[in-house]
């Protein structure tokens, strides 16, 4: 089912939710039943993050299939990067899609491995708008193809340029008009950034393709922390005040006011875009506490999870995935 087209149809708002695949075969049990569980709060659709070169390739394909053919009403998105990816790989992925009837790509570049100089780093394709173009012309419009937004701007790290979330709209815009057809962004907290992104993405680039905001829930404060930095987050002192040195190392703590400061995030959004953003994208990091959480108390989420019966949907429990 493509995303687009599911999205188009839906009315209302939802979420959309982001999983990796485990390591081991117990964290892949466990994160089935949890998916399960979470299929309870409707996502529109649900992606399946690929380790960049293709480290992935088997878990991701393996996971996202399993999920397609659990859940036939979630549209299901396989990331794809193409750095350092040899074509016949990205073709083999492709096939494999289409055979577990995954229609939704999200294609990306990835991150070089850090042991490569910056000549090597590439190999066939260059940029994301290269696999987008690429997967355009062997399979026409069989997959609905996303692209990766930074409200902030991207940070490179083969150049080390400054953060320019103007400069990289070009970029996007080219990515759009090869023929993506909905963006997900990078996770932030500053919801300025975002809606200065989201305006300019509407202004210079397209009404109609939606965007999805990346919204992480905080688990811990190390790795809210952690997360921030390693994504070239901002974290404002609005929201950094609101855990002060006291509360820092109670996990339970930190969680109860991350939920608060998510619902508030996405509340904002939604009424300060006049509910042209209506489909939030959560990187759950595999956990469905937080997000079970978020969804009930969330003013404009709370209907997914009403009428519910007790037990569709977990709120107490969380185990090691
Ligand atoms: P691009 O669109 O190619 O952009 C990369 C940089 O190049 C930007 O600075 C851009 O401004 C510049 N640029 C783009 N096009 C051009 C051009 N034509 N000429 C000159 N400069 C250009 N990584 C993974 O390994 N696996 C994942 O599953 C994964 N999932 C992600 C999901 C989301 C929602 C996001 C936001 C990121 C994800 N990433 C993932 C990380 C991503 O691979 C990195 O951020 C990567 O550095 C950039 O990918 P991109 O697709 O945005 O690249």
């Amino acid at each position: 089912m493509s995303i687009k087209r599911l999205y188009d149809e839906k009315a209302g708002t939802s979420i959309s939710l982001e999983f990796f695949p485990p390591k081991t075969e117990s964290g892949r049990t466990n994160l089935l039943e949890r998916i399960g569980r979470m299929s309870a709060l409707e996502p529109t659709f649900i992606t399946v993050t690929w380790g960049a070169g293709g480290t992935t390739a088997d878990k991701t394909l393996e996971l996202a299939a399993v999920i397609a053919k659990a859940h036939p009403h979630i549209a299901v998105c396989m990331h794809l990067t193409c750095t350092n990816m040899e074509p016949h790989i990205i073709d083999a992925a492709l096939e494999r899609c289409k055979e577990n009837g995954i229609r939704n790509i999200l294609a990306l570049r990835g991150d070089p491995p850090l042991e490569l100089n910056h000549g090597d780093a590439y190999g066939y394709f260059r940029h994301a708008i290269d696999l987008v173009r690429y997967i355009k012309q062997r399979h026409g419009d069989y997959f609905c193809i996303g692209v990766a937004g930074y409200p902030e701007g991207h940070y490179n790290v083969m150049d080390e340029d400054e953060q320019d979330p103007v400069r990289d709209l070009e970029y996007l815009k080219m990515k759009i008009d090869a023929g993506a057809q909905f963006v997900i962004t990078q996770l932030f907290y500053d919801v300025e950034k975002f809606l200065d992104f989201e305006k300019m993405f509407r202004d210079q680039v397209s009404q109609e393709v939606a965007v999805f905001p990346g919204l992480m829930p905080i688990n811990s404060f190390m790795l809210f922390n952690r997360a921030a930095k390693l994504s070239h987050a901002e974290i404002p002192k609005h929201i950094l005040d609101r855990f002060p040195e006291e509360i820092q190392l109670d996990d339970d703590l930190v969680k109860q006011v991350g939920v608060q400061v998510l619902i508030e995030i996405i509340d904002q959004i939604y009424e300060r875009t006049e509910g042209r953003i209506r489909c939030f994208h959560l990187y759950t990091l595999n956990l469905e506490k937080a997000i079970a959480q978020i969804v009930s108390q969330s003013p404009i989420l709370g209907h997914l999870i009403e009428d519910k019966s007790e037990g569709d949907i977990n709120l107490e429990q969380e185990g090691a995935n």
